[in-house]
């Protein structure tokens, strides 16, 4: 794999306010590619002083692409769930000694979302490389950049999740040490340099997770990604724990969104695992 540098222009706001007060001609909506089962302990922290206790619960929890529609710039994923080899196969045809399960429907899979929208991505971000965000690749055109944290690259492991970024020659990365830091959230990127889409860095569920922030006219949505599983992380202000590569820091990058949203009350945000509705 070629590891390219992502390559920005580093935006000239220096404040959320500043970015807040110019809305872009940008819109976000989820894409469900399939479902997934998590078990409730594990997805809360069961060692974390607020979790409480903790019953083990499976939850079936959908697998989410974001397709971003800015009106000037294109289209843009934000993620990309499955691809079709899952609604045959529950391992999505990956050979892998942990190679996780997912349920999909008939038509639930990323390229058919892409065709019945009408959707030409121009670019597509990864929150991070697990399966369950990033196997749909395998559908997809590999004429387009692919972008994802740096470190992401250094911790995928095709021999024991499966290689489903099989086929891809070029791999781009943010590199966030070099970021700018906004006020609270940190290392940030404008990815399309007008403001409209942000990608932040949100350590712990992996090395170079990212969490995304569209700045639309109809307000900000913060897309937390896997630094929140579900809603009741961000309410309970306890982190995942399952699948986390380092849960200390997955829990200061939670701690760093809630007070991010205590003091901007008007962004919207959604879990990795929780469909947006915007209307
Ligand atoms: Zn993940």
């Amino acid at each position: 794999m070629k590891i390219q540098p992502f390559l920005y222009k580093k935006s000239d706001k220096k404040t959320w306010d500043d970015v807040f007060q110019s809305p872009c001609p940008v819109e976000v909506e989820s894409l469900k590619t399939g479902t997934v089962l998590i078990n409730r302990k594990g997805t809360i922290n069961p060692h974390h002083p607020l979790a409480g206790y903790i019953v083990s619960q499976e939850l079936e929890m959908p697998i989410l692409a974001h397709w971003v529609h800015h009106q000037e710039k294109g289209d843009f994923l934000l993620d990309v769930g499955l691809d079709s080899s899952y609604f045959a196969h529950p391992r999505g045809g990956l050979e892998g000694t942990a190679v996780d399960e997912y349920q999909q429907d008939r038509h639930e899979n990323i390229a058919y979302h892409l065709k019945t929208n009408n959707i030409n991505p121009q670019m597509v971000f990864l929150s991070h490389l697990h399966s369950d965000h990033a196997a749909g690749v395998r559908e997809l055109s590999k004429n387009i950049p692919y972008i994802t944290g740096k470190g992401e690259y250094q911790e995928y492991q095709p021999q024991i999740h499966g290689d489903f970024l099989e086929g891809m020659e070029e791999l781009v990365e943010i590199d966030y040490s070099q970021a700018p830091v906004m006020p609270l959230l940190g290392a940030s990127v404008d990815l399309l340099g007008d403001g409209s889409l942000w990608a932040i860095h949100t350590p712990g569920h992996t090395p170079g997770h990212s969490s995304f922030l569209v700045n639309g006219l109809e307000g900000p949505v913060l897309l937390a990604m896997d630094a929140a599983f579900i809603p009741e992380n961000l309410e309970m202000g306890v982190a995942p724990s399952d699948y986390t590569w380092n849960v200390d820091l997955a829990q200061k990058s939670l701690e760093k969104i809630i007070e991010f949203l205590g003091e901007y009350p008007q962004v919207r945000v959604v879990a990795g695992h929780e469909l947006l509705k915007m209307f």
